[in-house]
């Protein structure tokens, strides 16, 4: 049994017994749910603990290896003590690259989650489900790594030094990366500086907003004869004419990530390539989140609608058929007074 989440344990007593590292982070954990925490780090300190401290109720055994703690077993036993077992941290660090999706916290996933509540300390920036990290890690020490762009933000190769130093330590290591490591988010890079590091270091996958954000606004971004194909594109710097051919060319969908402040380029380049002025296209902002705007336009008019919507980062740019279909109706509806029935 192990108890995760969202456990009240408000001034309740509980004794956790285990070698330090191995209970640390049963300790973190049961002191973010409110517990008063008493620490036994062998068999003989528990003992005296559970004689002299009446109040507890509640004992954690950390399987840290020792056969001593047998003894609690015997010592909760007709007692009206409850006695969890849990598995010990382990003494090696790790890296964790996770996908954290596109900024719901209930979008991530079940593997995602586990890993959060086992890390020692979360490197994360705005992307992401950032705003609970307090209580999805609640034994870790948060660090963010990238503040809004224009602030100072801590550089990408000092962030890697940063999780293999961390990780060396012996810590859990999370980086916690909006949608997909793999889609734009320098998962292989990492992956490969930490193994090359001798650091023990894995990957979760995450939703990424290529399709999740269309998605949320109802946009799919393939639809049986509409689109039969999707391609994502990073829009950071300018596309090239040759990209720009092939993408005017391409016939499906075009997603493009990073792709706000090159806006104006890239439907000047598509619609000079041959793409259609009336191609439907939109413009999803902060999608999955509370914040969620969606700007809805052509080809021949994205690049001026999203300049008078200020349309801003994060944002994810569809243009193609499908960009049509979705909410729009619901959108303005929602604005409309009630009919009266
Ligand atoms: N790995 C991420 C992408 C990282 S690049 C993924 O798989 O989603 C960062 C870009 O992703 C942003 O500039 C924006 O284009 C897009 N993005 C990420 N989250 C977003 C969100 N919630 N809403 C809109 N765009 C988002």
């Amino acid at each position: 049994m192990m108890f995760t989440g969202n456990l009240q344990l408000n001034g309740h007593h509980v004794l956790i017994a285990g070698e330090p590292r191995a209970a640390r982070r049963a300790v973190a954990r049961y002191k973010a749910a409110g517990a008063h925490v008493l620490e036994a780090h062998d068999p003989s300190a528990a003992e005296r603990l559970l004689d002299a401290a009446h109040r507890i109720r509640l004992v954690v055994a950390v399987d840290d290896g020792n056969p001593g703690w047998a003894v609690l077993d015997r010592l909760a036993e007709g007692e009206a003590i409850l006695l969890s077992h849990e598995p010990a941290a382990g003494a090696e660090g790790s890296v964790t690259l996770l996908g954290g999706g596109p900024g719901s916290s209930d979008l991530l996933t079940v593997r995602g989650v586990a890993s959060l509540a086992a890390a020692d300390v979360v490197f994360y920036d705005r992307l992401g489900p950032s705003h609970e990290l307090a209580r999805l890690a609640p034994g870790a020490e948060l660090v963010d790594v990238g503040k809004a762009p224009g602030h100072h933000k801590v550089p990408q190769t000092r962030i890697t030094e940063l999780m293999i130093e961390s990780a060396r330590a012996g810590n859990n290591v999370v980086r916690l990366k909006g949608g997909d490591p793999y889609v734009f988010g320098r998962g292989s890079e990492e992956l490969a500086d930490c193994r090359a590091a001798g650091i023990q270091a894995t990957v979760i996958p995450g939703i990424s907003s290529a399709i999740s954000v269309p998605g949320a606004v109802g946009i799919p971004v393939t639809a049986r004869g509409i689109s039969k194909g999707f391609t994502v594109l990073s829009g950071h710097d300018p596309f090239t004419e040759q990209e720009l051919g092939h993408m005017a060319g391409f016939g499906g969908t075009l997603v493009v990530l990073m792709g706000v402040a090159t806006l104006e380029q890239t439907t000047a380049g598509l619609l000079r390539h041959g793409l259609d002025a009336g191609t439907p296209a939109a413009i999803i902002e902060r999608g999955c989140t509370d914040t969620q705007r969606s700007t809805r336009a052509t080809l021949g008019t994205l690049a001026e609608a999203a300049r008078n919507a200020r349309c801003s980062n994060p944002a994810v740019i569809v243009i193609g058929g499908v960009a049509a279909l979705g909410d729009q109706d619901v959108e303005l509806q929602s604005l409309m007074p009630a009919v009266a029935q």
